[in-house]
């Protein structure tokens, strides 16, 4: 089997409500979507996302995208995809960082091999561990009134019981205050957790982390920006509750320094930013190895792209945290045939050849970019 074709889209899907976080708030979120064709006529999809142009991190959709085109398509066409680990330690050689740009053709890689051969993407990769993952929910509407309405509707339907409340906008003692209200709404009957984001300096994480641990909240993501480690080292050996490192924690290189240096004592996977799913193995292996706490974490892909991440989590053994595998159900539209499935708060791992996902060639074209492709 031979690779002859590789085509990368950008998407444009609205949200079912405005998403707030601390860099942007989102209506419409950009998905990356890549195709790659073998000499069968056999198709591999997949895809990331990302948050807010460059406002969230440094890989812009039209970046991951022309970084494909240019440097990356070379080293697939002709190649066969089941030495893909061959051809991304190759890429890995020539290409520096952009790790979404790696993820998503090393995904379709390993759709199409999978779906060439009939079985599940998580069976190359070990096989799953996991039927079903423990689904969180980010209550990210900005207002305590709304989110509590939510978080009740969600509980009373068996959707949610692990909350997470996006707390870096704005005042960050009126936000401590929004989450201690719904700790005392909802407490009792959910796990609740805060994403700062990166938006407190050391001195306001101080303060705030000691009201939430008071609180009752049960982790706190990414207080500090990516480059104060050391604060965060701080932080975790100051207080009891988890400090987990996410914008901080891509590479294999950047975990193996926070496991060591205790830059955090938890770590939120994402394929996306670690670069594929070897990588996210790969990390998940070193956090195991520290002893940290692992999170299923979410850039708020559409169904594909968490059908890819459910994957890979399925063959992961712990979630001390859970996922946040909840992408699918903040988009008013989607582009494979089927929708995942969601069952006693818990998100069902895909089954099926390949992610298990059947593509919706029209809802690709509808929300693609650019139309000059040749989709059919
Ligand atoms: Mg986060």
């Amino acid at each position: 089997m031979k690779i002859r074709s590789v085509d990368i889209y950008i998407l444009d899907i609205p949200t079912v409500r405005p998403h707030q976080l601390a860099m942007h708030t989102i209506v419409e979120q950009s998905i990356v979507v890549g195709r790659i064709i073998n000499d069968e006529g056999l198709e591999g999809w997949s895809e990331v996302a990302t948050i807010g142009g460059a406002s969230y991190g440094e890989g812009t959709p039209e970046a991951i995208k022309a970084n494909i085109d240019k440097y990356i398509t070379p080293h697939l066409i002709g190649k066969d995809p089941i030495y893909y680990s061959n051809i991304m330690f190759e890429i890995s050689k020539a290409v520096r960082g952009n790790y979404f740009a790696k993820a998503v053709v090393e995904t379709a890689m390993i759709d199409l091999l999978a779906k060439s051969k009939n079985i599940p993407a998580y069976e190359l990769l070990g096989g799953k561990i996991h039927d079903s993952l423990p689904l969180a929910w980010t209550l990210a509407s900005g207002d305590t009134v709304k989110d509590i309405e939510e978080a009740k509707e969600f509980l009373r339907q068996k959707r949610h019981k692990i909350f997470k409340l996006k707390i870096g906008k704005g005042d960050p003692y009126k936000n401590v205050d929004h989450v201690i209200k719904i700790i005392a709404a909802v407490g009792d009957q959910a796990r609740i957790t805060v994403d700062v984001n990166q938006a407190w300096d050391e001195t306001t994480a101080n303060y705030c982390i000691e009201a939430l641990q008071e609180g009752g909240v049960s982790m706190v993501e990414q207080p500090l920006p990516t480059w104060n480690v050391e604060g965060m080292a701080r932080l975790t050996e100051r207080f009891k509750v988890p400090i987990m490192a996410d914008e901080s924690a891509n590479s294999v290189q950047e975990i193996y320094q926070i496991t060591k240096h205790r830059f955090g004592n938890s770590i939120a996977l994402k394929p996306c930013k670690h670069g594929g799913l070897i990588e996210t193995k790969k990390v998940a292996a070193i956090a195991e190895g520290a002893g940290f706490g692992l999170y299923g974490g979410t850039m708020i892909e559409s169904s594909l792209g968490t059908a890819v991440c459910a994957s890979v989590y399925a063959t992961i053994p712990e979630f001390e945290f859970g996922t946040e595998l909840f992408g699918p159900m903040l988009f008013k539209d989607r582009i494979t045939v089927k929708d995942i499935q969601f069952n006693n708060f818990e998100i069902v791992i895909p089954d099926g050849p390949g992610f298990g996902m059947e593509i919706d060639l029209e809802k690709v074209k509808h929300y693609s970019r650019e139309y000059s492709y040749s989709l059919n």
